[in-house]
């Protein structure tokens, strides 16, 4: 059985407790939320913080404000389940529902919050494994070692994003706000993120994500397609995230990003570029799916084979912007 090391657990009531809590401990505390991630990752002993700073009882990180029309306000401690059962996003915001849907399962959705999401560690092969396992590789780079085990000679880590929400906001140009006891600051959901499998985010340590914010959903459409080895429950191998504005027939403003596929999530510029001004045709779905692919390079540290999680990039990026074609 692995057991969790020992911490101190402060159950804080308001933002300014805990972010007070986090500066006074420095990078020795760690905030939790649902847990889903970080205890059995403190299980494996990738990250042994001596303070964790819980956000279950701040009820100001939770809950979902204001409208479709004007915008909407979600609280990072709000469970999935709450956010999967809510009217507004189910739908109006049909993209970040299918994603949220697709994380893990019912129970741990019950516990595990989209802040948590949004922030999830990366992943690898040679990460996720119990302490023994990684001791006998003589550990990884990533944590306790050198050496980056899926491509030697690589000077950072390649483990991968694969938070199932983190690309659909981006697509949605989503802004997260962060709190610490230095200040506040508002920054873009793609901002967030690093290519850099170890600081995969620019958010330090001591802050705290205490909102997100989704633009008004105004004509937009929006599709999630999620590449996993089991319906039932998997984290990504791929995440396909489209949003797509139309000025009657013809589309005005298209986002198209990959998840799963590098350190961060990947926005396929030229493809939105190619999609926007005209109809969204067969043709101009194949162009975007043609130019978006190649930049999908998975390598071998999750599931399935490289080449055919590349491939499907591309079947992936045709079956989300048809869906938004028929929405
Ligand atoms: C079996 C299994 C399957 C899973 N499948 C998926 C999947 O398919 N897709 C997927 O995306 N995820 C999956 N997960 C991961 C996880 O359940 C979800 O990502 C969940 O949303 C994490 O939320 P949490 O509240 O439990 O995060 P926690 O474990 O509490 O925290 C995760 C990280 O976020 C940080 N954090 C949390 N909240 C904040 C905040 N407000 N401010 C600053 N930092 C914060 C924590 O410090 C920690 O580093 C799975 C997990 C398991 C165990």
């Amino acid at each position: 059985m692995m057991r969790l090391p020992k911490f101190r657990y402060h159950a804080p009531r308001t933002v300014a407790e805990a972010a007070a809590i986090l500066h006074g401990d420095g990078p020795q505390a760690m905030v939790v939320a649902g847990g889903t991630d970080l205890y059995p990752n403190m299980k494996r002993r990738h990250q042994v913080p001596k303070t964790l700073v819980g956000l279950r009882k701040i009820e100001r990180l939770r809950g979902v404000k204001g409208g479709s029309a004007r915008g909407l306000w979600v609280g990072p401690a709000t469970t999935l389940t709450e956010l999967e059962e809510d009217g507004q996003i189910r739908r109006h915001y049909p993209g970040l529902f299918q994603a949220i849907h697709s994380i893990s399962t019912p129970i741990l959705r019950n516990m595990g919050t989209i802040g948590g999401n949004i922030c999830l560690d990366t992943r690898c092969n040679y990460y996720d494994q119990n302490y023994e396992w990684r001791r006998a590789i003589n550990f990884c780079m990533k944590c306790d070692g050198d050496t980056c085990w899926v491509a030697p000679g690589s000077d950072i880590c390649l483990a991968v994003s694969s938070s199932d929400t983190a690309p659909v906001l981006c697509a949605y140009g989503a802004r997260v706000h962060l709190v610490s006891k230095k200040g506040e600051r508002t920054i873009e959901a793609k901002e967030l993120y690093k290519r850099d499998g170890i600081h995969y985010l620019t958010k330090r340590p001591d802050e705290i994500l205490t909102g997100i914010t989704l633009p008004p959903a105004a004509r937009w459409r929006s599709s999630y397609r999620k590449l996993r080895r089991r319906e039932a429950f998997d984290f990504p191998v791929l995440g396909v995230a489209a949003c797509v504005r139309f000025e009657g027939d013809v589309v005005a403003d298209a986002r198209l990003w990959l998840g799963a596929v590098s350190m961060a999530p990947v926005q396929a510029t030229q493809a939105e570029t190619a999609l926007a001004g005209r109809p969204l045709t067969e043709e101009s779905i194949e162009e975007a799916a043609r130019l978006a692919y190649p930049l999908a390079k998975p390598v071998d540290n999750t599931d399935f084979g490289v080449r055919w999680r590349k491939e499907m990039t591309r079947q992936f990026i045709r079956e989300a912007l048809l869906e938004i074609r028929t929405r």
